[in-house]
């Protein structure tokens, strides 16, 4: 009796994933109709934490770019001279209806990313508020009037949308990455080719839907999923007619587009990696450092820009520290993301375990000593283990690159001169943890660490209302806060004489 009712219940979760899966259209969208690629190519969506093949989605070739860019640009007029109220209103009715469909958004999400469906979700929330946020900017886009300083003319300054934009995203936050730039663009004016990550094109493409119910004119978005994105974004970068490249992914990537935009003089917005520091003072409220290490190191498998890179404790607490986060990381349950109780999925490919794994060999041999995890794990999928390591050496290699993982490397510090030098020795400049009670101690180390953001005694940064970016090779520009829609607007200035 039992087993036939897992039975219909496993048929029922089955079939729930394949609904998600198949109201996706996997076509691409342009000029507000889904048309097939004209390579007649499709690329496979997989399932990381099994290997197999969710579906197939078209796979844009360079005409297809071009398509995109000519339908972005046709219709750039008239979406600039939309009511801003409208362009609110757009946004408003896409931030209702993702959050309507969460559920079925966040299974989504979870079958192409792994991430479990519990975060997944949270990320759908996280995704629309970004929509509110810029619904309630794009009424407040305003300018100025002055008088010239020796009383003869007057100054008038306007703000106007950038031009077609091209936004590139990545795949470790398959939805909120692409709301983060389509909600100030939408907002400011400007249309848009959009190319998500080949990995999770399908949040992308269910988002399409949405805007699209909510009212979004046909040409303002086009969205291309493509196996080639170096040829096929190149032209569309070199064309002349996008007027903006934002881009969310690796630095190295990041420094491919940076040099071709210039051809065009393009506005640009990087929003790169990074190599973020915990700094766990003697004087911290240890049980919210251990919270504020879960949060920054396991959200999201620790793939995510703003995962704590490198912890340094100081020598009074590292001990209790270190026990305390390694009892928390062993019982987390790994598998899955749809299965109950899973707190890491998998991560994204085999690349990214052999990374981890390599990073962890590396510590480990130069004196690392691994307190749990630390080995992969066997069957299908990519599976690694939450891993807490101490003793790791200021040089290895993880404390210079992106782990990406649920890896938690520990080092001992003694000075904060010491603990900010080591801080600060990378080319990264995206996020860094401090965790101190000491007021005078939080306001002098949060100015002199360079870092676009500062986690002061809490692990996580990311808010729709904040400006979030980085400093140094981890980006240029901001995104979210009043200061998102700027990246999207140019600043006109009109001399006025008066006679
Ligand atoms: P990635 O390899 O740089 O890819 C990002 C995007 O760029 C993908 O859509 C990718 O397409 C595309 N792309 C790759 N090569 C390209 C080229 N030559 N021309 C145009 N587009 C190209 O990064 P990822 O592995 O997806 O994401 C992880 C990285 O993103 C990490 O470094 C992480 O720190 C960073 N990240 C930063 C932030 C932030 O806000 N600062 C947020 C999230 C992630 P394909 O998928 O086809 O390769």
């Amino acid at each position: 009796m039992e087993l036939v009712f897992a039975e219909v219940e496993e048929r029922g979760v089955q079939s729930a994933e394949k609904t998600v899966i198949q109201a996706v259209h996997k076509e691409l969208f342009i000029d507000g109709k889904w048309r097939a690629s004209s390579t007649g190519r499709s690329l496979p969506v997989e399932d990381p934490s099994t290997g197999e093949v969710l579906c197939e989605v078209a796979d844009a070739g360079v005409e297809d770019g071009l398509a995109a860019l000519d339908a972005a640009v046709a219709a750039q007029k008239d979406w600039a001279a939309y009511a801003p109220r409208e362009r609110g209103e757009i946004l408003r009715r896409a931030y209702q209806l993702l959050l309507d469909r969460a559920d079925d958004l966040a299974l989504l999400m979870t079958l192409e990313m792994g991430k479990p469906v519990a975060e997944a979700k949270g990320e759908i929330t996280y995704a629309a508020e970004f929509f509110r946020w810029f619904a309630e900017e794009a009424v407040r886009i305003d300018g100025g009037y002055a008088t010239a300083p020796n009383g003869q003319g007057r100054f008038l300054v306007m703000r106007q949308p950038v031009g077609p934009c091209l936004l590139i995203t990545p795949w470790n936050f398959p939805m909120a990455m692409g709301t983060r730039k389509l909600g100030p663009a939408i907002a400011a004016g400007c249309t848009v080719v959009i190319k998500p990550a080949e990995q999770t094109p399908l949040s992308m493409l269910a988002l399409t839907d949405i805007l699209a119910e909510a009212g979004l004119p046909a040409g303002v978005l086009n969205v291309l999923t493509t196996s080639d994105p170096g040829p096929v974004m190149e032209p569309l970068i070199k064309d002349g007619r996008i007027r903006k490249i934002s881009f969310t992914g690796s630095t190295a990537v990041g420094k491919i587009l940076l040099a071709q935009a210039a051809d065009k003089v393009l506005r640009t917005s990087m929003e790169l990696g990074g190599n973020a520091p915990f700094l766990v003072f003697d004087d911290a409220d240890l049980d919210v450092a251990v919270e504020g290490a879960m949060m920054a190191k396991t959200r999201n498998m620790g793939e995510a820009c703003t995962a704590a890179n490198r912890f340094y404790v100081q020598r009074g607490v590292a001990q209790e520290f270190g026990r305390r986060l390694t009892s928390r990381m062993a019982e987390l349950k790994v598998g899955r993301g749809t299965e109950e109780g899973v707190k890491i999925g998998p991560l994204i490919d085999n690349d990214a375990i052999a990374k981890v794994v390599e990073l962890v060999a590396d510590a480990t041999a130069a004196g690392a000593k691994v307190l749990t995890g630390g080995s992969t794990v066997d069957g299908p999928g990519h599976f690694y283990p939450p891993t807490v390591l101490t003793d790791v050496p200021r040089d290895a290699r993880m404390g210079r690159e992106e782990i990406f993982g649920p890896v938690a490397p520990i080092s001992v510090f003694d000075t904060e001169d010491e603990v900010i030098a080591a801080a600060n020795d990378t080319e990264f400049g995206l996020v860094s943890y401090v965790f101190t009670t000491n007021i005078n101690r939080a306001l002098r180390v949060s100015e002199r660490l360079e870092a676009g953001m500062i986690g002061l005694n809490t692990g996580l940064v990311s808010n729709p209302a904040a400006p979030f970016g980085g400093v140094k090779q981890s980006g240029v520009g901001r995104e979210g806060g009043r200061i998102g829609i700027e990246e999207f607007l140019e600043v006109k200035y009109v001399a006025v004489g008066l006679s």
